[in-house]
């Protein structure tokens, strides 16, 4: 929600320029039940509340119980959602102190159904809209947003919303719901965020046909048009608000990696589907490394699935193995090997191959199936992004599991019906000796006696501190290094009695801390490389970044009219 007026005075008071209902109205200043009785009388709020003075804790609970009393996810969704749009410290007080229980909420699971039904559900618009036919205008567009000092702006075209396919501008429920993460795990401040949809049209017919769709009602831009107008829009934000940070959001796999190439060393971005899910999942794999006390570079890896997540995650580990032992790239993906629909992603295929998959073509002879490659490279990991259930089955798994000590599997596709394999299966197929980890969450398994906790790779445990960090340092650009050394601090975040339970991730409660420690790796990176246009300290960076971030708090009111 856009605010520009309001000055801080200090950390507890600010000076607002409205009064009654139209302060009760913003949602940003909003309290509700919560105004004191000096702001009811100073600010003409009396009688526009009802009379009891209620403590943030107690609204709190009351949110919470009615959110507990909801029969359907959608209706918890748009619950949130309508307090998000009346009172925005609230919403982000419950979230950070709900994080755990409300994430899948606002954002996957969830999300995909809300933005499934967003034409239908629509109650109040948030963010900015950016359609084909305002071409040419997007520059006077962004004016039309008030606030003058947006940090970070989430974009996305709505056209791969999670697993769910083209939403068109339905979609937009994606960049709302990471950016209230943004709010809540690394505290930006609600008023420096931006979410975007570029319609660039839709291909979804049904979506076309929907009279309640909100989108423009055409085939979605194709070619030139469609980075011209991805430009147009990129150059009206930076001219707009010239230190912003874009993070690309959920675009189809060949726009994401070209934007990407296109973007990454010129303005400040990055893309979440890529490099996120690249650097979350290297951190599984570093810590899994200190279970296994073998490095990085030593390790085969195979992938079943060549897709944006797959290839982004490769690529992290791969930078990962160069900024940390020194290899090569050109050696480091020597230890990958790809599977896609078609089998092993080799030269001696014969297809054309998608151009994010040529650096990881290997020149074996081309197999068919899991299990082959799985027989013949004999790999230490083993990584599943295919979206395909079921298929690292008993035979591929226990194969794996005869020629290595401790496999590490992770089955990372989404929703947990999705996954390669289920926790127990894992563990089950390789005596208990399995590190495994998935991109949703399973319940930790006892085994033997022994407690086995499967970790969730969540984007959310590293975009929050890489943005924070990248915002903090008002960095040039964002260098790959910074997605394996977000996975470094993350994997050394763990403990060693989780890691005692096979556990390769830290627990999300402690997610602030987490996003505090990034951030603050970051800063120092960006620091350390010349790439902050910032002025950051030579020390205590920690403290630094924690005295930056937003806390959901209520704060006092001084009318300056
Ligand atoms: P995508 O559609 O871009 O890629 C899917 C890939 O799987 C393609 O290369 C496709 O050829 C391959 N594939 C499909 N069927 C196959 C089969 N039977 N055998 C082998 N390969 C097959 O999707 P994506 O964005 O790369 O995401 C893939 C999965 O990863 C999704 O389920 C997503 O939920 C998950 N994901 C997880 C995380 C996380 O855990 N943090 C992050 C991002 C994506």
């Amino acid at each position: 929600m856009q605010n520009e007026k309001e000055i801080d005075i200090n950390d507890k008071s600010i000076k607002v320029h409205k009064k009654g209902i139209e302060l009760i109205h913003d949602p940003i200043l909003n309290k509700g039940s919560g105004f004191p009785d000096c702001e009811r009388d100073a600010l003409q709020i009396r009688g526009l509340v009802p009379p009891q003075v209620v403590s943030i804790d107690d609204q709190m609970n009351r949110i919470m119980e009615n959110f507990h009393s909801k029969q359907t996810d959608i209706e918890r969704y748009i619950h949130l959602e309508s307090l998000h749009d009346r009172n925005e410290t609230l919403y982000y007080r419950i979230l950070v102190e709900n994080v755990e229980e409300l994430t899948p909420i606002i954002y996957t699971p969830v999300v995909g159904l809300a933005c499934q039904k967003y034409g239908h559900i629509y109650r109040r618009s948030r963010g900015m809209y950016f359609s084909t036919s305002d071409r040419g205008n997007f520059e006077k567009m962004a004016q039309n947003w008030k606030n003058d000092d947006v940090q970070i702006i989430v974009v996305s075209d709505g056209s791969r919303i999670l697993g769910l396919g083209d939403l068109g501008t339905n979609g937009m429920g994606i960049p709302i719901g990471k950016l209230s993460l943004y709010v809540a795990c690394a505290g930006i401040h609600p008023k420096n965020t931006l979410p975007v949809l570029l319609d660039t049209g839709t291909n979804n017919i049904e979506l076309q046909n929907d009279p309640l769709y909100m989108g423009e009602k055409h085939p979605r831009l194709q070619g030139d048009d469609f980075y011209e107008m991805v430009d147009e829009f990129i150059q009206s934000a930076i001219k707009r608000w010239p230190n912003v940070l874009i993070q690309f959001e959920d675009f189809t796999n060949d726009h994401a990696f070209k934007l990407l190439d296109k973007y990454r060393k010129n303005i400040l971005c990055f893309n979440d589907d890529i490099q996120g899910t690249g650097s979350v999942a290297l951190a599984g794999i570093l810590a899994s490394l200190r279970i296994t006390n073998e490095k990085l570079s030593n390790q085969r890896i195979v992938f079943l699935g060549a897709g944006s997540a797959g290839v982004g995650i490769a690529d992290s580990i791969s930078a990962g193995m160069r900024d940390s032992e020194g290899v090569s790239l050109e050696n480091a993906r020597k230890q990958f090997w790809f599977l896609d629909s078609k089998g092993l992603v080799c030269n001696s295929r014969g297809d054309s191959l998608a151009e994010h998959k040529i650096p990881y073509a290997c020149d074996d002879e081309y197999l068919e199936t899991l299990l082959e490659v799985v027989k013949r490279v004999k790999p230490t990991i083993l990584m599943g992004l295919s979206g395909q259930p079921g298929t690292f089955n008993e035979e591929v798994v226990r194969e794996m599991a005869k020629h290595v000590e401790k496999p590490i599997i992770f089955a990372l596709s989404n929703p947990t019906s999705k996954a390669e394999c289920t926790a127990e299966q894992a563990y089950e197929w390789t005596d208990g000796k399995a590190i495994f980890a998935s991109g949703s969450p399973f319940d930790p398994v006892e085994y033997n006696g022994k407690k086995l906790i499967p970790g969730q790779g969540n984007n959310m445990y590293i975009f929050p501190g890489v943005g924070l960090g990248a915002i903090l340092s008002q960095a040039k650009y964002i260098p790959n290094s910074v997605f394996y050394i977000a996975a470094k601090k993350l994997a050394d975040m763990v403990t060693d009695e989780e890691l005692s339970h096979h556990r390769v991730y830290p627990d999300i409660k402690s997610i602030r801390t987490i996003s505090t420690e990034i951030g603050s790796e970051v800063c120092r990176y960006m620091r350390d490389n010349n790439l902050a246009k910032n002025k950051l300290p030579s020390s205590r960076m920690y403290d630094f970044v924690k005295q930056k971030m937003f806390w959901p708090e209520y704060v006092n009111y001084i009318f300056k009219g």
